[in-house]
């Protein structure tokens, strides 16, 4: 058992670290403010190759394994992260191409990913069908010439409202799973409208719901074949739950070194206050949980790229993590006392920034279900 990065890995993880410390770092809290992402941003984040994480060589990408992009976006959650979610995106739908995509839909679709010309949403959710996906109702309709139009609403979409192309899950078929077929359709159509929504945290991510009104979706957007959306395009889906835990480990683990530091130099009592085990046990304890659940999100990430299955620690991670995360959070902006409380420093906003996913891509109770369910055996899933 090695549990080291290679020495590539490593020197990626510092490029990434300097350059979020300095390019990025600097606008995360004013992203909350304005509840803007910074225009820039997708270029910026691409030149560092972030966008092409795993997008292969050939089409722009830099080919990175998935252990590679889990440390890579440590990084940018540590300095900003809402800046992750491009980045998630990008290699979560990239992924989903790479693997269920033709060479000629590869060509076209993953070197603007790369570049960050197309910025990607997922989406899925709708207002009357979330944890239980495979029962969305946006309809394709055939249009009469072996296309579809796109009728519905997508809602909590992330990025919805900066996205350039969508990963669109929609009912070409009957009910259930294998009714549903995934496109990957440009977004900035007259025929989308699209709602921002006021969200305690995440500001600068644009979370969305969009309005389909007749999007036309030809063939040659179809990813993976009519039908095979649910079944097949979303088994890429259980290894960006490993990658979200580790956004999320890793702004509650800069919450956790700011706070170590703070109580290193906070005189009270005649000392610094890490001197007493009621500062420093709580601190102690959250560094550990956040170290054990990190392990397994990257045991997922492993798993993937050794070909093999990462779903049941992936999901145990995302299961997990969030609330390890949002704990740690809780504790570190305690230790700070009222400048904890206080928007002067980042603590309460990564707080409310990495609640959201406790939600987002599945809650624990869905991703337990998963677990469950590979432990107990199907048949004795609801
Ligand atoms: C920050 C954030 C980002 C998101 N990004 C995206 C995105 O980019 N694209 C997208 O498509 N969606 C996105 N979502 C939506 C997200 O995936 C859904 O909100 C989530 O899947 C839950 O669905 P729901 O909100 O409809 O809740 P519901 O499905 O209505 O669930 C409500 C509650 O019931 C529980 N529950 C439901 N079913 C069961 C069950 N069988 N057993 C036990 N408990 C159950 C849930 O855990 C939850 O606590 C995002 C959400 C958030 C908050």
């Amino acid at each position: 058992m090695d549990f080291s990065f290679t020495a590539e890995q490593q020197r990626y993880a510092d490029q990434i670290r300097e350059f979020a410390e300095e390019r990025v770092a600097p606008f995360y809290q004013e992203g909350d403010v304005t509840g803007e992402m910074r225009p820039g941003l997708p270029a910026e984040l691409a030149g560092q190759g972030l966008m092409g994480l795993r997008v292969p060589v050939e089409q722009g990408g830099l080919g990175a394994g998935c252990v590679t992009t889990g440390l890579a976006l440590e990084e940018l959650a540590r300095a900003d992260f809402n800046a992750c979610y491009g980045v998630l995106q990008a290699a979560l739908i990239a992924d989903v191409i790479v693997h269920n995509a033709t060479s000629e839909q590869r060509a076209r679709w993953l070197p603007a990913i790369a570049s960050g010309r197309a910025l990607v949403a997922l989406c899925l959710t709708e207002p009357e069908h979330g944890s239980d996906a495979a029962a969305i109702g946006l309809r394709a309709e055939p249009d009469g010439s072996g296309g579809w139009r796109l009728h519905g609403v997508k809602t909590s979409i992330m990025l919805g409202a900066y996205a350039t192309h969508g990963l669109v899950f929609a009912r070409t078929g009957g009910p259930g799973a294998r009714g549903v077929t995934a496109f990957y359709l440009g977004l900035d159509d007259a025929r989308v409208t699209r709602a921002r929504t006021r969200d305690l945290g995440g500001r600068a991510a644009g979370r969305a719901e969009l309005e389909f009104d007749g999007l036309p979706a030809s063939p040659g957007e179809v990813v993976g074949g009519e039908g095979l959306g649910f079944v097949q395009v979303m088994r890429g889906f259980d290894y960006s739950r490993a990658l979200i835990s580790l956004m999320c480990l890793a702004a509650a683990g800069v919450s956790l070194d700011e706070a170590n530091e703070h109580v290193r130099t906070r005189q009270a009592f005649g000392g610094p206050l890490g001197r007493f085990q009621g500062v420093a046990f709580p601190l102690a304890e959250h560094a550990g949980y956040l170290r054990a659940a990190r392990l397994l999100a990257y045991e997922a990430l492993w798993l993937k790229d050794q070909g093999r299955d990462p779903a049941v620690p992936a999901n145990m991670a995302k299961a997990w993590a969030p609330r390890a995360a949002v704990e740690a959070c809780h504790q570190a902006l305690l230790t700070f006392g009222q400048l904890g409380w206080s928007e002067s420093l980042p603590l309460a906003q990564r707080l409310r920034d990495v609640i959201g996913l406790e939600i987002g891509d599945g809650t624990a109770q869905v991703t337990r279900l998963v677990v469950a369910r590979r432990l107990l055996g199907r048949e004795h899933a609801p």
